[in-house]
């Protein structure tokens, strides 16, 4: 018997039982993605955080049970979560914050945030004997499920990728053994194609936001960051976005820990967009609600916020203004700027989107929208091995040297100055 109350739109507030209802609310279409909601006063009553954390259960599986799983259910085998949160003093101070930490997603196992939803959403797949699990992605949500089907035989992964995509991500969904469907598309056409697609062939489709336990997977970063600070929360949290369902799933994790009482207050979220690709940025300044959002181009070296028509919209919208954050957008030359800015003061590696979040914070900072005394956890959502063409552009061109003595000590010397 699964724990779940109720499906409720984020939109119209529509609810629904999780067996009447696969994706997203009818009465919205697409843009109503569905919160999974939970007897919370039972789970109050039966739960104690620190009982949760000490558990045996490895990653995201040590919050199973606030997940939507029944309680003797498999999930995969791979190892999801438990990812590091770093103290970053230098960076800190670079900064002028009273504390910064990163929470490195580059950890997991193909190296991205996006395992924790495929993760859940295969265990869901499992759960209801379902073979075929198909998602269109810019890249990491796809390499996500393309492993954790690979770690779970029962399972198949059939992938809508564009053709643009970083070569590391496609090579990730080969060898990982998926079927990949490499479209001469954009992310956005993909999505849709995927969609329509899964619905006729009954495939259980994994595309962000349509699918409403992709959310529930993304939610355990937040469990683990007020886990790992002692349940003391930082004053915001700032994270990149693109469909808007990590920033949304953030926000769900906080609120469930609050509603639980096992934390006082929720994180401001601010949330970071690529200047190229900053659809909900554009509409919070203009006051235009999620319905009303119309696709436009999108075009930005974070291919993994690449997006026209963000697909949790409504999710994000409502995280940023519910916990009194802030948008911001920043220009690609920022973004690269900040991959070897993060990397040398804190030894993170970070991929193109994952390094916007740091160009966010400076200029949620330059905006006044974070105060210089305050505390932040940034969140680091993917591995900079994903994009190395990115990194390369980001330090610039270095000449090979002669291998003479002489030369390499010339050389050194002008590197140094
Ligand atoms: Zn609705």
């Amino acid at each position: 018997m699964s724990n779940i109350r109720e499906l409720r739109c984020v939109l119209c507030g529509g609810s629904y039982l999780p067996e009447a209802l696969e994706y997203v609310c009818p009465d919205c279409g697409e843009v109503g993605t569905l919160d999974v909601l939970y007897d919370y006063g039972r789970l109050r009553a039966q739960l104690d955080r620190d009982g949760l954390v000490a558990c045996t259960a490895e990653g995201m599986w040590r919050w199973r049970d606030l997940l939507p799983l029944e309680a003797e259910a498999r999930v995969p085998p791979l190892q999801v979560g438990d990812t590091p949160l770093l103290a970053a003093p230098r960076l800190a101070r670079e900064l002028g914050l009273r504390a910064l930490w990163l929470k490195d997603e580059g950890r997991n196992p193909t190296a991205s945030l996006k395992d924790r939803a495929s993760a859940m959403v295969a265990a869901r797949a499992l759960q209801c004997g379902r073979k075929v699990l198909a998602t269109a992605s810019t890249g990491n949500a796809a390499a996500a499920l393309a492993g954790v089907c690979a770690a779970t035989p029962e399972l198949d992964a059939i992938i809508f990728v564009p053709a643009s995509a970083p070569v590391a991500k496609i090579a990730q969904l080969l060898v990982y053994g998926a079927r990949v469907l490499l479209l001469d598309a954009s992310y956005d056409e993909a999505f849709d194609l995927c969609f329509r697609i899964s619905l006729e062939e009954d495939w259980y489709c994994r595309n962000t936001g349509i699918n409403p336990y992709t959310t529930e997977g993304k939610k355990t970063a937040a469990f683990e960051i007020a886990a790992q600070l002692g349940w003391e929360m930082p004053d915001a949290a700032v994270v990149s976005v693109g469909d808007g369902s990590i920033i949304g799933g953030l926000h769900k994790g906080f609120r469930e820990l609050r509603t639980l009482g096992w934390i006082e207050r929720e994180p401001r979220l601010i949330g970071v967009q690529a200047e190229g690709s900053s659809a909900l940025v554009q509409a919070a300044r203009q006051g235009i609600g999620a319905a009303a959002m119309r696709a436009q181009p999108a075009s930005t070296i974070a291919d993994s916020i690449s997006a026209g028509l963000p697909r949790d919209r409504a999710r994000a919208l409502r995280a940023v203004e519910r916990t009194y954050g802030a948008w911001v957008s920043v220009p690609d030359e920022a973004i690269l700027a900040a991959i070897p800015r993060l990397a040398q003061a804190s030894g993170v590696f970070a991929e193109p989107a994952a390094a916007a979040a740091l160009a966010g914070l400076e200029e949620a900072i330059a905006r006044g929208h974070l105060s210089r005394d305050g505390s932040v956890v940034l969140l680091v959502t993917g591995n900079g091995l994903k994009d190395v063409a990115a990194a390369r552009r980001s330090v610039g061109a270095v000449l090979p040297v002669a291998p003479d003595p002489a030369v390499i000590r010339m050389a050194l010397r002008e590197r140094v100055a």
